[in-house]
């Protein structure tokens, strides 16, 4: 539905998990989906494409019009960081 490229700061960079699968911090899209009649979810993807809550979209932030603005933003990066933890903490593939 919707989505929006994010170059994290420096600040926020450092707060955030780096990808599993390429290491990186600074580049994701936000994107934004339908996933009911009156509900959207928003999640994290890196620039590689790799995307910790495609399993499983329990983890994915819900909300009314899935508009990408920066609490929302900021909710999905700490979905993000939260799942990379737990990967590496797991048995992660
Ligand atoms: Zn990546």
């Amino acid at each position: 539905m919707g989505q929006k490229k994010l170059h994290l700061k420096t600040d926020l960079s450092m707060r955030t998990e780096p990808c599993p699968q390429c290491q990186n911090r600074e580049q994701f899209t936000a994107r934004s989906a339908q996933c009911a009649e009156d509900a959207c979810e928003i999640w994290i993807e890196c620039a590689c494409g790799f995307d910790p809550t495609r399993e499983s979209g329990l983890y994915r932030v819900e909300d009314v019009w899935g508009s990408l603005d920066v609490p929302n933003i900021l909710t999905a990066l700490e979905v993000w960081n939260e799942r990379i933890t737990t990967r590496r903490r797991g048995n992660a593939p």
